[in-house]
């Protein structure tokens, strides 16, 4: 019998390639869903890269991240859980709480059940966004963000659920790695692929005329899921944080990149003025919201990845092409 995973929020655009790489190593995995009938929407996406025999292994149970029901049971027989299921809204919530409480809570009752069970490793899916802390220099994994120095619902959301993880396996003994990654590109599997992508789309789409000074972190999915696979692979990187980087690109420079992989498009390159970013600032929440990331440029090493998990970093800009190669392809914009 392969030896089975549990995958929360196996409906998510990272944990699709998750299971993917599972799948693909020989393992079982049993994905979380909120409504079964998302099930064969899963299967439909994974089938082009596997064979029969590998999607075989792959089942589903349904659980919520804020409800109990389900979760004992969904443990039987799994030699690891890999946590991905966490709300990532591109909007941000008025309650900072309806992201907050879903994405602790769901953490802490994901792993207290991992524990009651037996199982002994787990692998959490936290954020760059719970490492950044505004210090100059290059960031790595001793570095936490602040959940009280003003940042997003999601941000608060991403550091209060890594430290709870953190916490319960502190208690309880249970082998946790945590993989932090950057804003996330590369090659969705299907039409279900969240934020990160979607602001891909949004530039692609061209309807604004120019793109505010923002940088991210940012990685491509498939190396996110080869670092939950290689975490659960070496049982060395439990107790240990791995950043997810590959390198950071600031929105305008997504723009000229994609500007050159299709020249027929009107893609926005130009940098938006700060002075009408305040302005329009004073009208709108998001805007505001990132005015204080305006021109910063966050540097964040690779380098426990590189050393401790062999990995190799697709290129920012490849990953940044093969997600708007999928979205043209898909005729998604
Ligand atoms: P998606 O929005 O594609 O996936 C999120 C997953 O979480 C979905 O399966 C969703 O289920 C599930 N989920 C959300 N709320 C609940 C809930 N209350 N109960 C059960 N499941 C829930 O996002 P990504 O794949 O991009 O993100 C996956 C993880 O990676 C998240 O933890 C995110 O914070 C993290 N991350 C993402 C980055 C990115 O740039 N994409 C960067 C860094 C970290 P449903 O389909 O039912 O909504």
């Amino acid at each position: 019998m392969a030896d089975l995973i549990l995958l929360t929020g196996v409906s998510g655009f990272i944990a699709k390639h998750v299971a993917l790489k599972f799948l693909s190593a020989g393992y079982g995995v049993r994905g979380t869903l909120r409504r079964l009938d998302r099930a064969e929407e899963v299967r439909a996406a994974l089938r082009p890269d596997l064979d029969a025999e590998a999607l075989a292994r792959l089942s589903f149970v349904v659980c919520d991240l804020e409800r109990d029901a389900g979760w004992d049971a969904a443990m039987a027989g799994v030699v690891a859980v890999v946590h991905t299921a966490s709300p990532f809204p591109i909007v941000q919530p008025k309650d900072a709480q309806d992201l907050i409480r879903p994405a602790v809570e769901g953490t802490r009752r994901v792993l207290l059940a991992a524990a009651k069970a037996g199982v002994a490793r787990v692998v959490l899916t936290s954020s760059t966004v719970a490492v950044m802390n505004g210090r100059d220099g290059v960031l790595d994994e001793g570095d936490w963000c602040d959940p009280n120095s003003g940042v997003s619902a999601y941000a608060q959301s991403k550091v209060l659920a890594e430290r709870a993880a953190w916490e319960v396996a502190a208690q309880s003994g249970l082998a946790l790695t945590v993989i932090n990654p950057g804003f996330v590109l590369g090659p969705p599997l299907d039409a279900n692929f969240g934020s990160s992508v979607g602001v891909v789309r949004r530039i692609l789409r061209g309807r604004d005329p120019m793109l505010p000074d923002l940088s991210f972190a940012c990685v491509d999915v498939r190396d996110v899921a080869e670092m939950h696979l290689r975490a659960v692979q070496r049982p060395e990187t439990a107790g240990k944080r791995y950043l997810a980087v590959a390198g950071a690109m600031a929105m305008p420079e997504m723009g000229r990149v994609l500007q050159g992989a299709y020249p027929a498009r009107r893609i926005p390159t130009r940098v938006a003025p700060k002075v009408l970013l305040r302005m329009l600032g004073l009208f709108d929440r998001q805007i505001r919201a990132i005015l204080p990331e305006l021109g910063k440029r966050p540097v964040v090493s690779n380098a426990r990845a590189r050393g401790e998990m062999a990995m190799e970093f697709v290129a920012v800009a490849e990953a940044l092409r093969a997600s708007a190669a999928w979205l043209v392809a898909n005729k998604a914009v």
